[in-house]
């Protein structure tokens, strides 16, 4: 069981040009790579804050670096049947849905679309290189969890029923979403086709419900079923674009969001915990203690988690760019 922590610091947008930034990617040794995230204390501007990750990206970084270096690695695992799972987490506007999913120029294109792409391309090679022995099958499921529950979003959001999918424990002790969607995928076009949909229920059901969709987390699962004979090898790659980590209470104490912190506190505290744990070597994995953990079965095989710590380099985040340095696990303070 492995997992890196890494962080990646956005550049400034255009109608930031002006605005100050604190938050530098700096290096363990001087010339070393960057692996040390700077930002002042609060209370003492003269003093730095440091937290160490395993790698970090700085402003200049391009999607194409991010995922040849944190994702593409991971590739060969999955096809050998390990699960991977990749996660972005962070405050509202700091990057995480740029990184996942990116834009729509294919330079811009984030994680998903280019994990998706080299799944075929992978996927092909196999079956290529096998002369037709081994088939390799990719399906995908989509759903969001907010306010504790599973909506899923390959479904229109009209047929969505406001109590959410139930879960079921499974004979091999396994947590499924009952009743969740599993679609057959069979190339990056139809990917693309299902995902642009998806992601349009997403917007479509949250405005029904006067929410955003940064106050849900949304899973995109991946299954990856290889048959070669009676020989069938079956693995997940997830890719989570979470809630943003920011503490709503201080900006809007309406009680709706007070109720939306709650769930996205608990769900993101768990998850660090998980993180923690694993990192450590731990045994005991605390998994069990939010649905999103469960449902992923963090930690409960010999599977690759990669958390992406999203980073806005303005002064205007500074205490959430701070809690959000200290709860991701494995940044430790030094
Ligand atoms: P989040 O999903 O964390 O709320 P977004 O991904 O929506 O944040 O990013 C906020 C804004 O910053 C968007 O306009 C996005 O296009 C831009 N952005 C984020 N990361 C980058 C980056 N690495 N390069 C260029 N623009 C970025
Ligand atoms: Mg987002």
């Amino acid at each position: 069981m492995s997992v890196r922590v890494v962080a990646r610091i956005r550049p400034l947008l255009d109608k930031e040009a002006d605005k100050d930034t604190i938050v530098r990617a700096d290096s363990a040794e001087p010339g070393g790579p960057h692996t040390i995230v700077r930002i002042p204390n609060p209370r003492n501007e003269a003093e730095d804050f440091s937290f160490a990750f395993n790698s970090v990206y700085d402003q200049s970084t391009t999607q194409e670096t991010l995922f040849t270096s944190e994702v593409a690695p991971h590739l060969k695992s999955l096809f050998q049947g390990f699960d991977v799972t990749i996660f972005a987490y962070g405050v509202t506007g700091t990057g995480k849905t740029h990184t996942m999913r990116g834009g729509l120029k294919l330079a811009d294109r984030g994680v998903i679309p280019r994990l998706l792409s080299g799944v075929f391309r992978r996927g092909k090679k196999i079956t290529k290189d096998s002369g037709g022995k081994t088939t390799v099958h990719v399906s995908l499921s989509y759903y969001e969890i907010y306010n504790d529950k599973v909506f899923d979003l390959l479904e229109p959001p009209e047929n969505r029923s406001s109590l959410g999918l139930p879960l079921r424990a499974e004979a091999n002790g396994k947590t499924v979403v009952a009743g969740l969607t599993e679609r057959a995928c069979v190339d990056l076009k139809d990917f693309e086709k299902m995902y642009i949909e998806a992601n349009n229920n997403r917007v479509t059901a949250a405005t029904k419900l006067n929410a955003h969709s940064s106050r849900s987390h949304a899973i995109l699962r991946v299954k990856l079923t290889q048959v070669t004979g009676d020989m069938v090898r079956q693995s997940t790659a997830s890719a989570i674009d979470l809630a943003g980590s920011e503490d709503n209470r201080r900006t809007d104490n309406g009680k709706e969001r007070l109720v939306e912190s709650a769930a996205i506190n608990k769900s993101l505290f768990v998850l660090s915990q998980c993180i923690e744990a694993i990192s450590r070597g731990d045994k005991r994995i605390p998994y069990r203690e939010s649905k999103m953990t469960r449902i992923l079965s963090l930690g409960q095989n010999n599977g690759i988690t990669v958390m992406i710590l999203n980073l806005a380099p303005l002064r205007s985040y500074h205490l959430d760019t701070l809690s959000s340095l200290n709860v991701s696990s494995r940044a430790k303070r030094i």
